[in-house]
């Protein structure tokens, strides 16, 4: 893959998705000791950066294919994505959702006008549903991370960030299966080249560190953590040669430094974020010093959390 691959998609979603704000805040350059660039996905369409891949994915479908549907396994952000951005373009869209899955999550997406067909997560795996369902019905299935049309649209949110910020020298991105990360490693080989890219993962999720330091894809289980969005077990085969060519490197963070970064955002941006939408800034509050720069842009990935659970996520105590 190439940078060309981000700009093209950046022209190709533009009419799609939003052009995000960039927020600073005095309070918390203070803290870190550096100018802060928050690129705010969270206000993006459907709350979080996965409808600019789930666009570029489907706005490249070859015709037959697009009338024909699509279908993708997941519960979260990249199923609402997809249920919209199909909506929008005219294509059927399948959503294969656990039998316990939360029913606002359900409706949710049946509200975009996905069809959405549940399964036994204690009985059924759902890549083998998935799978069944696209060779019985024809559907093509969009990957929520490993495809590279994917990795290209979850590009073009850094590839705004870098036009918006001159002069970044770190960027910081959530890292779950890698899209985010190996889209902005792309965006930033042109726009930024010496800039240094991290992805920050939480600390029972830590596959991505150690695929790093293996230098090969290591497996592992399903993480416990408040990130439900990193709760991926593996890179995948497009994204870690990406992220293992270009990124300065992983780093970890715990629930608590979570927790405390959802507190720092509220507090200095006003912003509500999930707890995988702050991994990258509490990447940065965790290791202030061993991230040099003057100038540090952070992705905030998401917004999409039940606001009592919210609640009880950022109290004290
Ligand atoms: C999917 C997601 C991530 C992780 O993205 P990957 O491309 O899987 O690494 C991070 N934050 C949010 C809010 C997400 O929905």
């Amino acid at each position: 893959m190439q940078p060309e691959d981000v700009a093209a998609a950046t022209h190709r979603i533009a009419a799609h998705v939003h052009r995000t704000p960039v927020l600073t805040s005095r309070r918390l350059d203070e803290r870190v000791g550096a100018r802060v660039f928050l690129k705010c996905e969270n206000t993006q369409r459907a709350g979080a950066f996965k409808v600019r891949g789930a666009f570029n994915a489907l706005l490249q479908l070859p015709p037959a294919q697009a009338a024909a549907g699509v279908i993708t396994y997941s519960s979260g952000n990249h199923a609402q994505a997809i249920a919209l951005a199909a909506g929008e373009l005219g294509i059927p869209a399948t959503i294969v959702m656990p039998h316990d899955a939360p029913e606002v999550k359900v409706a949710a997406t049946k509200g975009y006008g996905a069809a959405v067909v549940r399964y036994d997560r204690y009985a059924q795996t759902r890549e083998q549903i998935g799978a069944d369902l696209a060779r019985e019905r024809g559907l093509t299935l969009i990957p929520p991370y490993d495809h590279p049309h994917i990795i290209a649209g979850q590009g073009t949110a850094a590839a705004e960030l870098l036009a918006q910020a001159h002069g970044l020298d770190v960027v910081l991105t959530p890292l779950g299966g890698g899209g985010l990360l190996a889209g902005t490693i792309l965006a930033a080989r042109e726009a930024a080249p010496a800039a240094r890219i991290y992805g920050v993962e939480p600390e029972a999720g830590d596959d991505g560190l150690r695929s790093l330091r293996a230098g090969r894809i290591v497996h592992i289980d399903t993480p416990r953590t408040i990130a439900d969005g990193a709760q991926t077990q593996a890179l995948g085969e497009w994204t870690f040669p990406i992220i293992a060519g270009g990124a300065a490197d992983v780093l970890t963070v715990s629930d608590e430094a979570l927790r405390e970064a959802m507190r720092v955002l509220a507090t200095t941006t006003k912003l509500v974020a999930e707890p995988t939408g702050v991994l990258a800034l509490a990447g940065l509050l965790t290791h202030t010093g061993t991230i040099s720069g003057g100038r540090i842009g952070v992705i905030v990935s998401g917004g999409n959390v039940d606001l009592d659970r919210y609640a009880a996520l950022i109290a004290t105590q």
